[in-house]
């Protein structure tokens, strides 16, 4: 038995739908400009390959089911978006992993939300630096209860759908992602060894746009969990 010169931090880990068990988070791999018109929102048209980013593990903030999660307001920034994303849970590990044998990879899947400090990123895109401090800050990434992949219908066409306060914010269906989760495990496991314990937040939808403090999120994938996340 090891023995440590401080106390080892927590594993990070997301309850899963009909089991007692957890599922324990390794890794957070992000996908950037998914949508096509979200893209479009974003300045860019056109199919681009597709390109990644991560948070830390500990950036997880659990919403449970039939429950309110709460945020933080973050440090730093008057702009925080949210962004509605399909979460896919890695079940086995893998690199170079071709997409017709992608899914078999996939424990289950989740509702998130990749929150972002839009002006700190917007600043690091404008000096081509690191987008760490928009995307990775702490509590940034909020996911509900993950649904094993037999359990979860077809996902592949499923809505998506953010409400903010009860008002509709991003509503749009998982079909329209650009790289869809298979293609993008494929290239995801080409440029890292993929792990079971992966999360991979597939890319937001359009619609993307600023919360306060006091505001309600509800968002949700159809055959999955719900999540409700308050901005504290
Ligand atoms: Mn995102």
């Amino acid at each position: 038995m090891n023995a440590y010169v401080i106390t080892p931090p927590p594993t990070v880990s997301v309850p899963v739908v009909g089991r007692a068990e957890r599922f324990p988070v390794h890794r957070i791999y992000c996908v950037g400009r998914n949508y096509e018109e979200h893209a479009k929102e974003m300045g860019f048209t056109g199919r681009e390959p597709p390109f990644f980013f991560l948070k830390p593990a500990d950036a997880i903030v659990v919403a449970d089911a039939g429950q309110t999660a709460s945020i933080p307001y973050p440090s730093l920034t008057q702009n925080l978006h949210h962004e509605i994303e399909l979460v896919a849970a890695i079940g086995t590990g893998g690199r170079n992993i071709k997409a017709a044998d992608a899914l078999q990879h996939v424990f289950g899947y989740a509702v998130g939300l990749d929150m972002t400090r839009r002006d700190l990123q917007g600043e690091m895109k404008k000096q081509g630096r690191p987008w760490c401090i928009g995307k990775a800050y702490d509590q940034s990434a909020p996911i509900g209860p993950i649904t094993p992949a037999a359990q979860a219908g077809n996902i592949a066409k499923a809505a998506i759908w953010l409400q903010v306060n009860g008002a509709d914010r991003q509503r749009s269906n998982v079909g329209k992602l650009i790289w869809n989760l298979a293609e993008t495990i494929e290239h995801l496991s080409a440029a890292w060894e993929l792990q079971p314990g992966d999360l991979i937040y597939t890319g937001t939808p359009e619609g993307v746009n600023a919360v306060v403090s006091g505001d309600t999120l509800h968002g949700a994938v159809d055959g999955l969990v719900p999540i409700t996340v308050k901005i504290a």
